[in-house]
């Protein structure tokens, strides 16, 4: 039984930590806390080096990582001031592995660490002999990555086809806005106004899996089910119903 939960803030994303605690406490029975940033505050001598060797260099290359020092410097600086990160995928479960070794007190699975993270994550899928950029990956800690929900559902085909179309006729990438003003909106785009409301889903499956043993839910309509593409994400997270069945009898 998960008897606490306590999520971590990731202060330079729009995604509102309170409002995902203040939800979870109507739907799960444990106690929900709210923490500053863990990347800030569990930092040591030894993290930006284990960063740094989870970072993916080739995305079709399972080995990771870049220790140099210019890089183990680069992540020390991010570590500090997260508005400077970006443009780089960590392995997911290395990164998991780092912060389960930092944990503040109580590792136990009683107590779930949820930190949402501004950086992104991806898992080596093993089938296609490449990495995936994933919004969460779930476990102990379960991070949650913010501009994964941006990043790793893959959007409409429209939108890579307006994208190229644009790209023809301007010889450079459109605007976000425009791109938005084009398609219907069915996919969410960096500091999406309805990031907070779209990681919920998440949070609970996070919660889920350490009650029930099962990642994610299979049916499509359902919060937490884990969409591999954008219309997808919005299908599960902001459309009715909220859960299925089986889950609206839990979480409902
Ligand atoms: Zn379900």
């Amino acid at each position: 039984m998960v008897e606490t939960v306590t999520l971590y803030r990731a202060p330079t994303t729009p995604a509102d930590a309170d409002a995902l605690a203040a939800w979870l406490r109507g739907r799960v029975d444990a106690e929900v806390r709210v923490r500053d940033r863990l990347l800030g505050t569990r930092s040591d001598d030894d993290l930006p080096e284990e960063l740094a060797a989870a970072r993916v260099t080739d995305p079709s290359e399972r080995a990771t990582g870049n220790t140099m020092l210019g890089i183990v410097r680069y992540e020390e600086r991010v570590l500090d001031d997260p508005e400077r990160a970006g443009g780089v995928v960590y392995d997911g479960r290395a990164v998991q592995r780092a912060l389960n070794a930092r944990l503040p007190g109580e590792q136990g699975l009683d107590h779930l660490h949820l930190p949402l993270l501004d950086r992104v994550i991806g898992t080596w899928g093993g089938h296609d002999g490449r990495w995936h950029k994933r919004v969460a990956v779930l476990g102990q800690p379960a991070l949650v990555s913010v501009p994964g929900l941006y990043e790793a559902p893959a959007k409409p085909e429209a939108y890579y086809e307006a994208k190229s179309k644009h790209a023809l006729m301007t010889g450079d990438a459109p605007p976000r806005e425009v791109l938005e003003a084009e398609l219907d909106g069915d996919f969410l785009v960096a500091d999406d106004p309805r990031t907070t409301e779209a990681l919920r889903g998440y949070v609970i499956a996070a919660v889920d899996l350490l009650e029930s043993g099962t990642a994610f839910c299979d049916d499509e309509r359902c919060r937490l089910h884990d969409a591999h593409r954008q219309p997808g994400v919005i299908r599960a997270q902001l459309r009715d119903p909220p859960f299925c069945e089986t889950h609206a009898e839990r979480y409902g």
